[in-house]
C-alpha cells in the first residue's frame, strides 16, 4: 500500500511547490488569470546551485509578438549579492520576476542560474531554488505553524519555530495561548499586515532557497514596521543572492547595485550614491519621491 501511495505523495510535493510559488507569484505579480506557458522539455535534468549566480543574457521578451518588453536585456547577480530592479511604472520590472520564476521563455537570449539556462531544467527544481517574499501574502485557513511549514513539505517542528525566530515572529507566537496550533486566516486570528509579512518570510526560510526574489513596496506597512521588515529582509538576505523589485526607492538604497530599467532596457546601473552624482532618471524619480515624503510628513527614510 505504501508502495501505491508513494507516487501520490512524490505528486502531493509537487503540487504543493508548484502551488505555493503560484500564490506568492499571483499575490506578487497579479498572476490570477495567467496560464502555464512553459512546457518541461522531456528528460531535463533538475537545477543544481552550488554558486546561486543569476544572470540575463540579451533578453528578448513581449508578452504579444508586436510589442516587445524587453529589448536584449543583460545584467549578472554575482552569488550572494543583492541587486534591486528600479524603473518607472510598466518599465518591465515584475515581467523580469516572471521570466525569473519561468511563467513564459524568453523569445531570446537566456536566463542563466549557476550557468544553468532555466528553460532546460525542470520547473519544479527552478521553483524550489527560488523563494518568493511578496509584498502581500496569502495565508491559509490553518495553523499559523502550518502556514510557515508550507514552505516545505516535511518540514520539521523545529525547523518551523527556528524559521519562525529568524523572522522575527517567534515571540509574538510564543505570546498565543495555543502557540504554532493558534489558526489564523479568515476564521483564525487576524495577523495585521507586518506579521503576515513575517509569516511569508518565516516559509520562505523554511524553504532555505539560495535566491531570493523581494517585493520591497511595503506601503502596506507603517513607516516603523517597514523598517522592522526591512531589516529582517536584509538579514535572511545574506549568503544568498537576491533580487529586489522596488517600487520605493528609499527601500533598496543600500543594496549591492542598483539596475534602473526604462522601456525595458538598462538605463542605469550602480550604487545609490553613484546613480545620484550621475544626475540622471534614478536621481530625477529620487527627487520626486522625496519631495513626496516630505508632502505627506512621513518620515524620510
Ligand atoms: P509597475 O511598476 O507598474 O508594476 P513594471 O515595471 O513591473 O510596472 P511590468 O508589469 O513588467 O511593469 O509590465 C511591463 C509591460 O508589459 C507593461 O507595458 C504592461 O502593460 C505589459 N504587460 C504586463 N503583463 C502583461 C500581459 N500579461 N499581457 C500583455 N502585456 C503585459
Amino acid at each position: 500500500l505504501t508502495q501505491l501511495f508513494r507516487p501520490l505523495d512524490m505528486l502531493g510535493t509537487v503540487y504543493r511547490t508548484l502551488r505555493q510559488g503560484l500564490i506568492d507569484m499571483a499575490a506578487m505579480f497579479s498572476l490570477i488569470d495567467t496560464e502555464a506557458e512553459v512546457k518541461d522539455i522531456s528528460g531535463a535534468p533538475g537545477l543544481l546551485v552550488h554558486r546561486p549566480t543569476l544572470a540575463f543574457d540579451n533578453v528578448v521578451f513581449g508578452y504579444e509578438p508586436e510589442r516587445t518588453i524587453l529589448h536584449g536585456l543583460s545584467f549578472e547577480v554575482p552569488a550572494g549579492a543583492s541587486y534591486a530592479i528600479v524603473g518607472p511604472s510598466g518599465a518591465g520590472k515584475s515581467t523580469i520576476a516572471r521570466l525569473l520564476y519561468r511563467f513564459y521563455d524568453p523569445q531570446a537570449g537566456r536566463i542563466l542560474i549557476d550557468g544553468q539556462d532555466i528553460a532546460v531544467v525542470t520547473q519544479e527544481s527552478l521553483r524550489a531554488a527560488i523563494g518568493i517574499v511578496p509584498q502581500d501574502s496569502v495565508l491559509f485557513n490553518d495553523t499559523i505553524g502550518y502556514n510557515i511549514g508550507y514552505g516545505r513539505d516535511g518540514a520539521t517542528r523545529e525547523e518551523i519555530e527556528q524559521a519562525a525566530r529568524s523572522a522575527a515572529i517567534g515571540g509574538f507566537i510564543a505570546s498565543l495561548p495555543q502557540g504554532f496550533d493558534t489558526e489564523v486566516g479568515e476564521r483564525g486570528l487576524k495577523l495585521s499586515g507586518g506579521e503576515k509579512q513575517r509569516v511569508a518570510i518565516a516559509r520562505t526560510l523554511v524553504k532555505n532557497p539560495p535566491i531570493l526574489l523581494l517585493d520591497e513596496a511595503t506601503s502596506a506597512l507603517d513607516s516603523r514596521t517597514e523598517q522592522d521588515i526591512l531589516a529582517t529582509l536584509r538579514r535572511i538576505s545574506r549568503g544568498r543572492t537576491s533580487l529586489s523589485i522596488a517600487h520605493r526607492l528609499s527601500t533598496i538604497a543600500d543594496a549591492d547595485r542598483i539596475l534602473v530599467l526604462e522601456n525595458g532596457r538598462l538605463a542605469e546601473q550602480g550604487h545609490h550614491t553613484e546613480l545620484l552624482r550621475r544626475d540622471g532618471l534614478y536621481a530625477e524619480m529620487w527627487a520626486r519621491q522625496q519631495a513626496e515624503v516630505e508632502l505627506t510628513g512621513e518620515a524620510a527614510e
